[in-house]
């Protein structure tokens, strides 16, 4: 029998973004061995590019702000489906997860009385968002890496976990490989941590980069969890249309948060065209009002640019369609206008909105101080994820957890812009004091070698073959479906078109070749990527298939309206005995009395 290195931990993390840095270091901090890995090196996670900032009241910038009204605003945006007790606990806890950060260094824009400062984002009432000009990911990585170094956590760079191992019924262990030598580790440990984010490399127009292949959703899917609100697939409004090389970059919500309007080819504001009913008494109904908005004027509405993300989008793939977009099929952004406003627009422009100057400039020549962007939308983020218990982010597999972008629940159908960083630090420290608990309370279950080995041989048979197809194209093709059917606007008849696709790419990634050796082999570490793609693909698709009405971020061509009927519950994706993925509906819990009531003084 085949033996591999093999390293034994009382909680293994899988993923080294803000989530399993912060659940690292909780974990360690309870007295228990931790590891960590991470696909690519330690610090490049999606968390470093997260550009906005942190949403916590902390009410320095409005004194009108608290937990209530940040709970109220995250249920609001994710039309009710959210856990509402996950979110009763972000709202509460964010505020000293913030402080945490700002006590072990991270230096955060100020006030003028040297406070932290707070930026207004989209469907939060008060300016919220905790910020570092438009690089606060940086500095949130940048502070938990420094801190975590000195916690005695021992870290696998550049190791992709492709399966999890389990005994019974509960977690055992992960088995995957050095992506530099290509050789093979396995892990043993009593309690597991799925802390690896994303999955907007399923579409072919996304922010998210190489990495975010659904790895952690479907590791725990073929381990027994169960997934849920897989339907809810962000489309973050303003991604980069232009040049084609760079289609999909984001454009941070933070240059509509200064004062950034949206135009179309006609120069007409068009998001004042419409507002939704629920959003109706929180919205301004002249530029005026929302432009006093932007420059703190409390007494004044938010602008129709800064509704929630999944509502912008659609508007801008209104104005496309019918004709009134710009040059290279997106709309015009538009931050250089405050010149007309305030003095030194420039100047502010670019103190504010660093990154995004240099983007443009760099990327597509466009000085945006001085002219309007041209953006479209780009998937951005996954509200769906693994089922996981509020309190303790256990999943329904014993000794497996999940924090960050992979789990599900805080968001319900629709994410606010900042409340996934604050996600991360109030989950993913819950989920590291857990796990450590669940590690002290529970033996390492052994590991089955035979089982192991069936998982080695089949890695490597994409080399053994001498006919095939390019595991590049596969996912080409299956990128290429998900954009087309299963995007922003959604019908059956396209849904159900797409599912077929999905199991002819399926037989096809059972078949591709990969040549060459396995050190750095790009075509072999895509080759057992697509297994990941083709899983979450298919949980987007049967989820939306299921859900025949629109809410938050899905969209039914056929089912335009809200059903109040069906709609109030959460899909859950399981993994049946024959082996088939079905689809369940979960009731949602009735909500805590004294929340329901929060819910209606802020309506
Ligand atoms: C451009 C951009 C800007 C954003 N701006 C904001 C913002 O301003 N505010 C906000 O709240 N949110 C923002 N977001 C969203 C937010 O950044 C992410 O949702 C969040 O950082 C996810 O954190 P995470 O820790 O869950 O995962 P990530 O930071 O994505 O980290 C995932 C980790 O898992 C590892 N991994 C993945 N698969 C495997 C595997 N198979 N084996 C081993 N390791 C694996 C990766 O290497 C990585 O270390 C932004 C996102 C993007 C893309």
């Amino acid at each position: 029998m085949a033996t591999f290195d093999q390293y034994d931990y009382d909680v293994l993390v899988i993923g080294a973004g803000g989530a399993g840095l912060r659940v690292a270091i909780e974990a360690a901090a309870h007295g228990v061995s931790v590891g960590l890995i991470c696909k690519s090196l330690l610090g490049k996670a999606h968390t470093v590019m997260a550009e906005g900032g942190i949403a916590a009241a902390l009410s320095n910038v409005d004194e009108r702000d608290n937990w209530k009204v940040h709970f109220a605003d995250t249920m609001r945006g994710g039309q009710y489906l959210n856990d509402w007790h996950m979110a009763e606990l972000h709202a509460k806890e964010a505020p000293d997860r913030v402080r945490e950060l700002e006590a072990w260094g991270a230096l955060f824009d100020r006030t003028k009385d040297g406070r932290i400062l707070q930026r207004n984002f989209g469907g939060h009432k008060y300016p919220r968002l905790a910020h570092v000009g438009d690089r606060t990911g940086l500095e949130m990585i940048r502070t938990l890496q420094d801190y975590s170094i000195h916690q005695g956590i021992e870290v696998h760079m550049e190791c992709t976990i492709i399966s999890l191992l389990k005994n019974g019924e509960q977690v055992a262990g992960a088995f995957g490989y050095e992506r530099e030598k290509g050789r093979f580790k396995l892990f043993g440990a009593k309690a597991i941590v799925i802390a690896t984010g994303g999955i907007g490399r399923a579409y072919k127009i996304t922010s998210n980069s190489w990495e975010y292949t659904g790895d952690g959703h479907s590791l725990a899917y073929h381990a027994g969890a169960e997934l849920m609100d897989m339907e809810f697939v962000q489309f973050h409004p303003t991604g980069m249309v232009w040049p084609p090389s760079v289609r999909g970059i984001l454009v941070t919500e933070g240059v509509r948060g200064e004062g950034g309007i949206l135009l179309n080819r006609e120069h007409k504001r068009f998001m004042f065209d419409e507002i939704p009913e629920l959003y109706r008494h929180q919205t301004a109904d002249n530029e005026e009002e929302g432009w006093k908005y932007t420059q703190g004027d409390r007494s004044a509405k938010r602008p129709p640019e800064l509704l929630t993300r999944d509502h912008v989008a659609r508007c801008i793939v209104r104005e496309i369609k019918e004709g009134r977009g710009s040059p290279h099929n997106g709309v015009f952004l538009d931050i250089s206008w405050i010149k007309t406003k305030i003095p030194n627009a420039a100047e502010y422009i670019r103190k504010k909105l660093p990154s995004m100057y240099h983007q443009f400039k760099k990327l597509a020549d466009i000085d945006i101080t001085k002219e309007a962007m041209e953006v479209g939308p780009t998937t951005h983020y996954m509200m769906g994820g693994i089922r996981v218990n509020a309190e303790t982010q256990m999943s329904t597999v014993p000794g497996l957890f999940a924090a960050g972008e992979a789990a599900a629940g805080l968001h319900g159908a629709n994410r606010l812009g900042g409340n996934s960083l604050s996600d991360l630090l109030v989950f993913g420290k819950r989920a590291g004091e857990f796990a450590a608990k669940f590690a002290r309370e529970n033996k390492q279950a052994g590991i089955d070698h035979q089982a192991v080995e069936v998982i080695a041989n089949k890695a490597v048979e994409p080399f053994e073959r001498t006919d095939g197809d390019n595991p590049f194209q596969v996912q080409y093709d299956l990128q290429e479906i998900m954009q087309d059917l299963v995007g922003i606007v959604r019908k059956e008849e396209e849904l159900l078109k797409a599912i077929s696709a999905l199991e002819k790419l399926q037989e096809r990634s059972r078949k591709v070749r990969v040549i060459g050796n396995r050190e750095y082999n790009n075509g072999w570490h895509t080759a057992l990527d697509l297994q990941h793609l083709l899983t979450v693909s298919e949980a987007i698709t049967r989820a939306a298939i299921a859900r025949k009405e629109s809410r938050g971020a899905h969209f039914r061509e056929d089912y335009p309206e809200k059903d109040e009927q069906t709609g109030n519950c959460n899909l859950l994706l399981v993994k049946g005995p024959d082996g088939q993925m079905q689809v369940k509906r979960a009731s949602l819990r009735e909500m805590r009395a004294d929340l329901k009531q929060i819910i209606d003084e802020m309506k």
